[in-house]
């Protein structure tokens, strides 16, 4: 009879632990600012299995709970839904973590001069000799024009590569030249706004844009080296509050980064929502645009996961204005009768792209920088509405530097999403002063976000980190609130009357990200039914002073009602 017993009673407590695992049960208090229109706001939010059951009063939240429930109580602390991101590099970071950070150089403190950067690599390189080669990211200070020989005198044997912060440029030494025949042809080939040269028509080691960007892809991280990368970023982004990522230019910088998503999601460890834009080529021929569309088509549906989606095309418009490849309508102010770099040209090429992939519920995601850059993806938008009459494309221009004021109501007529960046807003210096040499007036009105709440626009906000070094919610909202930072004041204050409500910058990292990504119905509220993720701040973004919204502190991340950050 005993020896029946035993077996039978651990049977009974295999049963409870898996109905346990099946019922996990959770229940949070706090401060709820849910971000839905019906219950704006609560004191309990009850989950079941990783999904919100209830969401009210603490009282009727309790009723729910038995003995196994976990309960949190964060107090007068408020939890919001996990913040989306509506344009991030997790590849890049990925990257970046595993090279010399050079944002560090520039943000020390005091003036950085070009040198500085130099010794930065001089001490990684005799911290770690022998390495086959040297990267490092994050310059942005240019008190002079960077080349090969600056590089050489430190590093003449092997090659380096610098990126500039914003990813658009590279620094790099005569090696690295040799390795990638960047010479006076390689400059006829791509322009000498992208290899610059000397006098005689030398490159200088200075590269912006195509050259650069496909440089990046070839002295990649492996496979592995991504996977590490990508686990870090995640614990980035969760440690930011944030749940769900755009990976805006999938194929950017490694050519294994979707393996490297798939296999995380796969050994179950990927947990970081990812949406990926897949980058084509926006200059390949016209008999193979066709197959680059199917491909993406084909990746998308491949890549269709809970925690890894691919959800459509990325193309570039243009470069940057401090690289002089943003693409202007007049010209730069320093360079008369120069206009910037036209990477994608012709609007019936983009009419085409997105025609293809809103047909097959796809997006396309444009990096804009200048205001003809936007002109024209407005206008293929556009021609591709009339086409398709697809108006909820859910297509995107992110970063929208210097838009034409009669631009705006194309936005809203053609259901266009503007992924604009409030950390960029304020006016610092001497950056301000070194973008009014460039393009004069223009910088007065630089990076609209009102003008596009108020026709309506489903406003998204972006950090595009590791593009910028921050991706803090609390501070997003803000910047976006007053357009200046706390230590700058009102001399800080750039473009006042762009100022957005607390509310319209919560929306803009919540309920109109989700939009972006066709998950409105799960994500980017506190709701029943909906996704149980959360990002528990010691600050009221709604109602607390600014000064404290700007040091708030994440308390806590949720993803599908499990910690994954915080306590
Ligand atoms: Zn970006």
């Amino acid at each position: 009879m005993k020896r029946y017993f035993l077996p039978l009673l651990l049977g009974a407590a295999l049963l409870l632990a898996g109905c346990g695992e099946k019922h996990e049960t959770l229940l949070l208090l706090g401060n709820v600012i849910t971000m839905d229109e019906v219950t704006p706001a609560a004191e309990a939010v009850f989950v079941k299995d990783g999904i919100i059951e209830f969401v009210g009063t603490a009282d009727d939240a309790r009723k729910l709970c038995d003995g196994k429930t976990v309960v949190k109580d964060y107090g007068t602390a408020s939890i919001y839904p996990g913040f989306l991101e509506a344009h991030t590099h997790g590849v890049l970071a990925a990257d970046r973590f595993q090279q010399v950070d050079l944002t560090e150089v520039t943000y020390r403190e005091g003036v950085v001069v070009m040198d500085d950067y130099v010794q930065a690599m001089k001490q990684f390189m005799d911290e770690h000799p022998g390495m086959p080669m040297y990267k490092g990211a994050g310059w942005n200070v240019k008190e002079r024009e960077p080349n090969a020989a600056m590089l050489d005198a430190i590093c003449p044997d092997v090659p380096m590569f610098l990126n500039t912060e914003d990813g658009h440029s590279m620094w790099i030494n005569t090696a690295a030249m040799k390795m990638f025949g960047i010479d006076a042809e390689a400059a006829r080939k791509y322009g000498t706004d992208c290899v610059r040269v000397d006098a005689d028509g030398n490159p200088t080691g200075y590269l912006s844009e195509n050259p650069a960007i496909e440089i990046l892809g070839k002295i990649s991280m492996s496979k592995d080296e991504c996977k590490k990368g990508l686990l870090l970023w995640q614990e980035r982004a969760f440690s930011y509050g944030f749940t769900g990522v755009t990976e805006a230019g999938l194929g950017l910088a490694c050519p294994y980064a979707t393996e490297a998503y798939q296999e995380l999601c796969d050994e179950g460890v990927w947990k970081l929502r990812t949406y990926a834009n897949l980058v084509i080529d926006e200059n390949v021929p016209d008999s193979k645009l066709d197959s680059a569309l199917n491909n993406v088509l084909a990746m998308h549906k491949k890549h269709n996961g809970e925690y890894f989606r691919i959800i459509g095309t990325k193309m570039f418009m243009d470069g940057v204005i401090e690289a002089h490849t943003g693409w202007l309508e007049e010209a730069y102010t320093d360079q008369p009768g120069y206009y910037g770099l036209k990477r994608c040209p012709e609007s019936s090429r983009v009419a085409k792209v997105v025609a293809f992939n809103n047909l097959n519920g796809m997006n396309v995601h444009f990096h804009t920088i200048g205001d003809a850059a936007v002109h024209t993806a407005i206008e293929g938008i556009s021609q591709a509405v009339a086409q398709t009459g697809v108006k909820e494309g859910r297509n995107a221009l992110s970063h929208l530097q210097v838009v034409d004021s009669p631009d705006f109501q194309a936005f809203a007529d053609n259901g266009i999403i503007p992924v604009v960046a409030p950390l960029w807003t304020p006016r610092l210096f001497p950056e301000y002063g070194i973008t009014c040499s460039f393009i004069g007036r223009r910088a007065d009105t630089q990076y609209p976000v009102k003008s596009f709440s108020d026709l309506g626009c489903k406003v998204n906000f972006h950090s595009d980190y590791p593009i910028s070094s921050s991706m803090s919610a609390a501070r997003s909202v803000y910047t976006a609130v007053t357009r200046t930072l706390p230590y700058l004041g009102e001399e800080g204050v750039h473009n006042a009357s762009e100022c957005i409500t607390r509310e319209q910058a919560l929306q803009a990292m919540t309920t109109n990200v989700a939009y972006q990504w066709r998950e409105e119905d799960r994500q980017g509220s506190i709701a029943a039914g909906k996704l149980a993720n959360f990002a528990v701040f010691d600050a009221n973004f709604l109602k607390a002073d600014l000064d404290s919204i700007w040091d708030a502190e994440v308390k806590a991340t949720y993803v599908d009602g499990k910690l994954v950050y915080g306590k």
